[in-house]
């Protein structure tokens, strides 16, 4: 550890975290919003395009938006798509969000009845309702991982409750949502024993579902069971985490059943299927990277952020349909629509530098917490994403990992994280309020032991007796 981490201030600390006296909270804003959008459906667009060959295509010489071409309908989707799930709580300021967009070539909006505690749907769908249909595609997805609602007619309810809140009669692309999760019995109960998955396609033989996917989380083999029945299904997309750590790192501190986004890239391209990818900057980790990653990207590219960096990456890929992310505020939808007008595909060099940082951070003893909030409310009150954004945060920083408890400076650095820890968090909220009931644990697509975890931050903020 070098020494300047030692002479932290608790001030200092928490100014390195960016997070100043605010609550943990906003340390989940810097993170890059994942879901989906919509716009116009640009003129043309390179049929397939290979890598650095994307052509910027939109009927309006402003725009310089990047498009890739849908296999199957040959629609152009924006290669930056905007994601749905956190947003701004003034409808107004959604609004003020969706034209921006819009007017700057983004047409693919990705949200859930699960999204925003139930209230996003209905938020995206007024905001995207201002606009002429023909200007977004939409998505949205069959959220019935709760056990209580994988009844045939529990789930027809939300798909056609969907229809209301987007105020839409067909749904450009629709999801099964977060597959993955409980495994292959949760996939049987959700989709396949109550009939659900056939009146899906149904519905878009009908013409009511355009695209027919799924987002997947977890349990590799129900990733490949769904796609070993392609045939049978025929799935227009799938929705993948991918970024330059997930490529080859993503089973780090997770099951083993998990998969590398590089297996399931590779395994989506030999089958066809157009790739949708979310968490294209981990939830924010690859935004907010510890200062020495910071410049070792500077070095080559000055004027671009780590999150650029981030897209890029994702965006040289061929078999990428769009690139979720969730835009709560007006400066990261501006910085990633310049990304993205055109996209500057990453060159080998770049791509090495990438391979090389990402094995740096897999030896980063972070939390694979997305700060998705899927695992919310906790019945105890502890802000569960609050509390791994901070951890998380402190790690990028360099004020985790704690030295030894014999070293000189462990007390100091111990009492400079406690003290900063308790001004990002109220103390009902902490680590210390878990009861360790593990109802948060099926919820996590990432399969993070959640009170493991929430052991370990109360035994780091345990004052060792003297
Ligand atoms: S295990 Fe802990 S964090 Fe999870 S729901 Fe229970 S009390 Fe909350
Ligand atoms: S712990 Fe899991 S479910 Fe909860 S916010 Fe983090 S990634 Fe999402």
């Amino acid at each position: 550890m070098d020494k300047n981490h030692n002479e932290l201030s608790r001030r200092q600390f928490l100014r390195r975290l960016g997070i100043g006296s605010a609550s943990a909270l906003s340390l989940m804003a810097l993170g890059p919003l994942q879901t989906f959008a919509t716009a116009a459906t640009p003129a043309a667009a390179p049929s397939s395009p290979r890598r650095g060959d994307d052509a910027p295509a939109s009927g309006s010489d402003d725009i310089k938006m990047t498009y890739r071409r849908q296999n199957g309908s040959g629609e152009n989707i924006s290669l930056l798509g905007f994601g749905m799930m956190r947003l701004p709580r003034e409808q107004e300021e959604v609004n003020r969000l969706v034209d921006y967009a819009i007017a700057h070539g983004v047409n693919y909006f990705d949200t859930a009845p699960m999204y925003g505690g139930g209230r996003n749907e209905a938020v995206t769908g007024a905001a995207l309702s201002r606009h002429p249909r023909e200007k977004y595609y939409v998505a949205t997805k069959m959220s019935n991982q709760n056990q209580q609602l994988w009844s045939f007619g529990k789930s027809k309810e939300m798909y056609e409750n969907s229809f209301r809140q987007l105020r839409v009669d067909y749904i450009d692309y629709y999801l099964l949502h977060s597959i993955g999760g409980g495994g292959m019995d949760a996939l049987r109960g959700r989709f396949i024993d109550n009939g659900l998955l056939d009146f899906l396609v149904g519905e878009r033989q009908a013409g009511r579902i355009r695209h027919l996917g799924f987002s997947y989380h977890g349990d590799v083999r129900v990733f490949d069971y769904l796609l070993d029945h392609h045939d049978e299904y025929h799935w227009d997309f799938v929705q993948i985490q991918m970024n330059y750590v997930d490529w080859r790192h993503a089973g780090r501190g997770r099951r083993r059943s998990d998969a590398d986004a590089e297996y399931l890239y590779g395994r989506l391209e030999k089958l066809g299927i157009q790739a949708v990818v979310m968490e294209p900057i981990r939830g924010g980790g690859l935004a907010n990277v510890a200062d020495d990653i910071r410049r070792q990207l500077a070095e080559v590219r000055p004027d671009d952020s780590p999150a650029t960096w981030g897209f890029r990456w994702v965006g040289s890929f061929p078999n990428i349909l769009t690139t979720l992310s969730g835009m709560n505020r007006m400066e990261h939808l501006e910085e990633n629509v310049r990304t993205f007008s055109p996209l500057q595909p990453c060159s080998d060099a770049e791509n090495q530098i990438l391979a090389s940082i990402a094995d740096q951070m897999a030896g980063f003893p972070t939390i694979g917490c997305t700060t998705c909030a899927y695992c919310m409310p906790c019945p105890y009150g502890v802000d569960i994403p609050g509390n791994f954004a901070f951890y998380n945060a402190a790690v990028t920083a360099g004020q985790l990992p704690l030295p030894a408890p014999t070293a000189d400076d462990y007390g100091q650095r111990q009492e400079a994280f406690i003290a900063a820890y308790r001004e990002a968090l109220p103390a009902e909220k902490r680590a210390t309020a878990c009861t360790d009931c593990g109802q948060c644990l099926s919820k996590c697509p990432q399969q993070i032991r959640i009170p493991n975890q929430m052991s370990r931050l109360v035994e780091l903020t345990r004052k060792r007796r003297a």
